[in-house]
This record gives structure tokens, sequence and C-alpha cells, in this order.
């Protein structure tokens, strides 16, 4: 069987998810169902970064020990999931004790490699942040460095570390990011190639004096320090999957991996995650798909800017987390940021899921129950919306192996408009017997509820059960294969909501 091995980045519980967060996690959600139905054996993995100094300072205000506070928040990010029927297969916590056993060895491995080394390290350092600030991250007031978050000069620092040998890696990043299609869209890619010949690349310190953080994997070599958050994050994409405990579950899964990132972490996932990989002598992963920011008031959602929308507050506006789902990945862009505007996503809403789709269903399902009792046998259809019918399908598959879910979803309701216009003109309701009209309409309703199972999963299974026929891979689901529906229920499944003047 064909395998399938999707992940989101893993998330930073230093609060609760959002709307953001879901945008990414949907997505992939999506995307594992659609391959699911598609027949593959697919692994959807998520999960939450724990380690490093903002999680050590969040539990540490609220009293409470790291592991207790992430143990939480963990149990928080899952119920937010769930709320959404993201349906993962392993929730990765970067303490799970495998996870720390695999980075330690993955970095022993590195070092006994020659590939990384200590020496010191000398910036720009803010003490209320606890970080380094690069040229160009910092302002200048009266030209001299200042924090621009504290508006406090910086201090000059220095401090003994450990440096992974990133530059050592240039012709191989060059060579893969030039001749692979690994990052998609491949506008990603030039970006990063741009950036790589601009700036070079410079060693990275991937450890943390203990003193400072010591809430982290220790360095297996040197007690005096912990592994940099990053290096450990990036690492549960492989020990999720069994790296240097189950060869075979590995290689198998590895083999199709892939990536689902925002374009802020574009530089992690590509240049230092590649690099990691290559020390380790494992290849490149498959696939990393990059999308831009879901933007609040013109910039990326966040708890520090406070432009954020909650989960909750989409689940009470839109009634289901399907039609949270649907809207997501209706306005879902990989190239260009997209503004999240109530208006718009409720005219999507009112108008394709409830107008079309929804009505759809509740028209077909009254007319089905009254005029044969619910039993539709089976009938040929006419060619001509045969073909428009297996033209969009057609077109489905082909946006969702490209990922393109926006299309997708669009794709899915086009077959519902389809079967509301081929009511409109043959109208049953006029019929005695009009089995042909129904046998046809219910086939669009079968075959639209199909293609947005992986947006809808809930609702679709609904509507098939209401309907008598199941949710199965689009393409075995050969129109004319029905011999009878039953049609026991005509669910209303959306409720337009009123629009702001
Ligand atoms: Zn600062």
């Amino acid at each position: 069987m064909n395998v399938f091995y999707i992940t989101t980045p893993i998330y930073y519980p230093n609060a609760p998810p959002h709307v953001g967060h879901a945008y990414t996690t949907v997505f992939a959600d999506t995307l594992a169902r659609y391959k699911r139905l598609m027949g593959y054996n697919v692994l959807f993995l998520t999960g939450n970064d724990e380690h490093g100094l903002k999680i050590q300072k969040v539990a540490e205000k609220q009293g409470k020990t790291p592991k207790e506070f992430t143990d939480e928040m963990a149990e928080v990010f899952k119920n937010y999931w769930r709320s959404l029927d993201v349906n993962y297969d392993h929730f990765i916590r970067t303490t799970d004790e495998y996870h720390e056993k695999t980075v330690s060895e993955a970095f022993s491995y590195i070092y006994k490699k020659g590939l990384i080394y200590k020496a010191k390290y000398a910036g720009l350092y803010c003490v209320d942040c606890e970080k380094y600030y690069s040229p160009g991250e910092y302002v200048e007031i009266e030209g001299k460095p200042h924090c621009p978050l504290h508006n406090k000069p910086l201090e000059y620092m220095e401090e003994e570390t450990y440096y992974f040998k990133l530059s050592d890696f240039k012709d191989y990043l060059l060579d893969v990011l030039n001749n692979r299609e690994i990052v998609y869209p491949r506008s990603y890619a030039e970006e990063v190639l741009s950036k790589i010949n601009k700036e070079g690349l410079r060693d990275l310190s991937i450890a943390r004096p203990v003193e400072r953080v010591w809430w982290g994997i220790p360095v297996p070599f040197d007690k005096n320090y912990v592994i940099y958050v990053w290096f450990d994050a990036l690492l549960n994409y492989i020990s999720a999957i069994g790296y240097l405990n189950d060869n075979e579950k590995f290689s198998k899964y590895w083999s199709n991996v892939h990536h689902v990132i925002g374009k802020d972490i574009l530089w992690f996932h590509t240049v230092v995650w590649f690099s990691i990989l290559k020390a380790l002598d494992i290849d490149p992963p498959r696939k990393v798909i990059v999308h831009a920011f879901l933007t609040s008031k013109g910039t990326k959602m966040s708890k520090s800017v406070g432009n954020v929308i909650s989960i909750e507050e989409m689940l009470d506006r839109y009634g289901s987390p399907d039609a949270v789902r649907y809207v997501l990945m209706r306005i879902f862009n990989m190239d260009k940021d997209s503004e999240f505007d109530f208006e718009l996503v409720d005219s999507i809403y009112n108008s394709e899921l409830a107008d079309t789709y929804g009505n759809l269903v509740r028209r077909a399902g009254v007319l089905a129950q009254k005029k044969t009792d619910g039993k539709i046998y089976r009938r040929n259809i006419d060619s001509k919306i045969k073909d428009e019918l297996e033209n969009k399908l057609n077109a489905y598959i082909d946006a969702m192996e490209n990922f393109e879910v926006a299309r997708g979803a669009s794709l899915a309701i086009d077959v519902a408009r389809l079967g509301n216009q081929y009511l409109n003109e043959t109208k049953p309701w006029e019929k005695k017997d009009p089995s042909k009209e129904l046998y046809t309409v219910l086939e669009t309703i079968r075959l639209a509820t199909i293609l947005l199972y992986p947006f809808t999963p809930r609702i679709s299974n609904l509507v098939a059960k209401a309907f008598g026929f199941t949710v199965e891979n689009p393409l075995k689901a050969t129109l004319e294969s029905i011999e009878r529906y039953n049609v026991t229920n005509a669910p209303i499944l959306y409720k337009k909501i009123s629009l702001k003047k």
C-alpha cells in the first residue's frame, strides 16, 4: 500500500491555539483525509514543542513546573483539535522520553562526525529577552543598538557554545534546492536560494548554557549545556516514526514525508533541517509545503499583537467543525497572505454551504421522500451532466494532488451547483414519476458529498447515511453504480447566518 506521511509544525504551547494554528492543522488534516480516501496508508503527525526558555518562564510565572504546565497545555491542544475533527495518528511532545533519547543520540552522532564544535559566541544581548540580536534585528537609538521590544541598550556578551557546521552544507543545499522539487510552491525555494547566495551560511549555535536555559535536553557529553530548541524540535519528524529504534517503520514513512509549514519557518525547515538530515545521513524530505499567513488587521495573528481570532468564536459563528474547516480551506493560500474578513467568510459560508450544497441535499431529500417514498432505483443519467460531473471530478483530483485545497473545495461545490441547476431545469416536482431525475440528482449529491469529505467529514458521513450510500475513494465511486438509494432523512445541514450590513 502506498504510504503518505504528513506533519504539521509542532506548536509552542505558551498559549492555547487560535485560528492561525487551525489554518495549518486543518490543512494537514484535509490532505490526510483525502489521501486516506484515496487508499493510502497515512500517518498524520502533530504535537507540541515543549522545551526552551519561553516555556520555562511562562510556567514559572504561573507557579508551575514546566512539565506540569506542558502536560496541561498538551490536553488543551488535543481538545481544540478534537473540536475541529482533526484526526491525527500521533501527537508528539518533545518531552516524550523516546524523543529526548533520539535527540541526544543524534546530537552525539553529529558531534562524532566532527560537525559540532565548541567555540566562543560573541554578540549583542538583551537581558530581558535573554536573546542575542544581530544587525538588522535591533534598532539604533542615538547610534547605539537597542532591543526592539524593550527599547533598552543591548549588552556585548561573550560565551562558549556548541556550533553546528552549517557552512559545510552550502554546496549540498544549493544542489538540493536547485535540482529537486522539494519546496512547494517553487517560489519559496527561490527565496531561500537567493538568501543563501546573498548572505552565505554561518555556523549555528545549537546549545544554551544551563544557567540561562535549564528546560531542555542536556548535551549528552556536557552537562553545562542544553540542546537548542530548534535542533530538538526539528528532530520530532524522525523520532516520531522510529528513527534509531524501528528502522523499517522509519524508512517506510520517511520515503514519502510531507512537511506542512508557514512561511515564517521556511529557513529552519530547509537550510537547517536539510543540513541536519544530511549530517545524519538521511535524505531530505519528499516535500515541504509552505503556506502564507492568515492575517488579521493586516498582520500575522499573534497573541502579542492582539489580533487573534479564536477557534471558539469560529465554531460559535458557523455552528459546526465542518463549516469552520470548509471556510478556512476555501481561503487557504500558499502564495499570498489571506486577510481574515468575517464578511467574506460569511458570504462563502452562506452561498456555498447553506445555499448550494445544503439546499441541494434538503430539496432532493424532501422530494425523494415525497415522490418515491425515499426509494430510487438505478437509471441511466444524461450524458451531458455525466460528462460535466466527470470533468469536475478530474479537476478536483488534480487540485488535491497539488495540495490546492481551496480549488478542491470550490470544485466540490461546483458539483452541487450542477445538481441544483439540473433540478431547476427538469422540475421533478411537476412529474408523476421523477425517478430518473431524482437518481441523477442523488448521483450529484453523492459525488459532491465524497469530494467534500476531506473538508467536512462529519456532514459527509451524515448525508451518506441519510441517503444510503458510502463515502469511498472518488475514483472508485463510479457514476450509475448505486443500485438503489434509500433516502431516510432530509437533513438541514447549514443554517444561513445573517450578513452584516
Ligand atoms: Zn529585549
